[in-house]
């Protein structure tokens, strides 16, 4: 989507316990949105999770869960947080006002409604919205690659630790390292270099199938792969496909000492979090074995699942 467009094509949510008014904010803001309703608060809340919707317009009376208490739900969602929450109201008074926008509203549509204020407003929220997403994704790509970034993973890494010691299973990680890296920086200039990164982040997102598994770029020519779940043989299988991933590039490396292509070491560990060890342990365990298949002559992986 490029920046002109942030405001354009949205997925609207009206929660409403009128149907005619939710007619109404169709019939406006249909033809450039898809729009999605809901007659009560409980129903609203659950389309918000299933369908994520761009904005919410959101009436504050209704009867069973009111406007504010549906509001006040979405911003304690960690995953709904950030969808935007435009109140729809016949309340003017300014007591309505604050408590509207202590529950997390960010503006205020008056009924009767004004069909070009709904159409602005609905925009205005739109936009924000998109440039606040861009904000996020950018914060947690790495820019060369377009993979995920070194704080990205040590986000994911904390999260995923504490829900595999909630679920009570292992959780996975690949150290990956370039092998004689500066060596081809060295060989064929820095720009081949960057390029060689790129492809080889690409290969390697290949090998990531499951949605809660994820490839970051861990810093230089390090990448590191978060497998939750995954006991070291499930690890294996995936440290084995990153190697070859990695070979079918053939991407030529005159000067390693290694291969006449560029290769891949490994660090691969399995572990159950428990409450007495931490998701350094863990890090630490894949550099130490990144290390020893460095010493015993690159391009393979050591493995190993610590108690
Ligand atoms: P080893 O097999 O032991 O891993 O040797 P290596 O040369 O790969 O390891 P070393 O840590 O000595 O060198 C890493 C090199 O990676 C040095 C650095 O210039 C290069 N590098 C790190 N980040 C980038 C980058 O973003 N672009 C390019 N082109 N090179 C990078
Ligand atoms: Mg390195
Ligand atoms: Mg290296």
């Amino acid at each position: 989507m490029s920046w002109t467009d942030l405001a354009a094509h949205g997925r609207i949510l009206i929660v409403d316990d009128a149907m005619e008014n939710i007619q109404i904010l169709h019939h406006v803001l249909g033809e450039e949105h898809d729009v999605l309703f809901a007659l009560d608060g409980e129903k609203a809340l659950e389309i918000a999770r299933t369908q994520r919707p761009d904005l919410i317009l959101l009436d504050a009376i209704m009867p069973g869960m009111d406007g504010f208490e549906v509001c006040a739900a979405l911003r304690a969602s960690a995953e709904l947080r950030s969808i935007p929450v435009i109140f729809v109201t016949t309340l003017s008074n300014p007591e309505d006002e604050t408590r509207a926008l202590e529950a997390g509203a960010m503006d205020f549509i008056a009924k009767p409604f004004n069909v070009a204020v709904v159409k602005a407003r609905v925009r205005t929220q739109l936009t924000i919205k998109r440039q606040a997403d861009a904000m996020r994704e950018l914060s947690l790509t790495d820019a060369l690659t377009g993979v995920s970034n070194r704080r990205s993973f040590s986000d994911t890494l904390q999260s995923e630790w504490r829900r595999c010691l909630r679920s009570g299973t292992p959780l996975a990680m690949i150290l990956i390292d370039i092998d004689h890296f500066k060596l081809y920086n060295d060989s064929y200039g820095h720009q081949a270099g960057d390029t060689c990164l790129q492809q080889v982040a690409a290969a390697m997102k290949r090998c990531i199938l499951r949605p809660q598994d994820m490839l970051a770029r861990y810093g230089g020519e390090e990448f590191v792969v978060l497998l939750p779940e995954e006991d070291i043989a499930g690890a294996e299988v995936v440290a084995r496909r990153l190697q070859e991933e990695v070979a079918a590039l053939s991407i030529p490396h005159r000067n390693s000492p290694t291969s006449n292509q560029v290769t891949i070491s490994m660090g691969v560990v399995s572990m159950l979090p428990g409450e007495a060890s931490s998701p350094d342990q863990l890090v630490r365990v894949a550099d130490t074995l990144l290390y020893e298949a460095k010493e015993s002559g690159r391009s393979r992986y050591k493995l190993a699942a610590p108690a």
